[in-house]
């Protein structure tokens, strides 16, 4: 299991909160990926497409022994368990896990997209995983993520919820 892998996670169907949890529960329960850490949740307002209800997101720091390609079947599935249809791109969904860092390692197809293409977009992504990762390097613009989160150019609000309430 020696990948370290940043996995975001958001839901903002159902009860997000236990989405969330449950999602990193499969995670866990899966035997070839191990948690290593956990930002807390976030309140956000949605990104791209507005017109739905605001999201908990939270990021994960995961070890694994899955490729990056069966990383990314392993959750597709773990989204399929617990999703509800989805029909508006960015729109409303009850879970969605994006590969956000895998290693150091970048990768460019069809599929898969590492780092995930909208990391540094995205305050809903760069605020949890300044909490556990401030000093992670983006492989592709050689910034840490507190530096990507100095330069971010994203006024949608992201609100760090108190672990008691979580
Ligand atoms: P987003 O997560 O960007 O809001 P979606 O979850 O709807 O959008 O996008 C899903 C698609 O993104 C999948 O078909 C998957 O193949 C592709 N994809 C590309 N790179 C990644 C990545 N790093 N993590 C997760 N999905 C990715
Ligand atoms: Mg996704």
């Amino acid at each position: 299991m020696d990948n370290i892998s940043y996995i975001g996670i958001g839901s903002n169907q159902g009860d997000p909160l236990t989405n969330c949890t449950v999602a990193i529960e499969h995670i866990c329960a899966s035997g070839h990926s191990r948690l290593l850490d956990q930002s807390s949740f976030y309140h956000t307002e949605p990104w791209g497409y507005r017109d739905q209800d605001d999201f908990i997101n939270l990021v994960i720091k995961i070890e694994t022994s899955l490729s990056p390609l069966d990383l990314l079947s392993f959750l597709q599935g773990v989204e399929r368990k617990l999703a509800k249809k989805q029909d508006i791109p960015w729109g409303p969904r009850t879970i969605d896990l994006d590969i956000l860092f895998y290693n150091n390692d970048i990768l460019e197809s069809s599929q898969l997209t590492i780092p995930h293409s909208f990391v540094c977009q995205r305050g809903f992504v760069l605020h949890p995983l300044e909490e556990i990762a401030p000093h992670l390097t983006h492989p592709v613009y050689n910034q840490t993520i507190s530096q990507l989160l100095d330069s971010l150019d994203d006024d949608n609000q992201v609100i760090k919820l108190p672990k008691e309430r979580t």
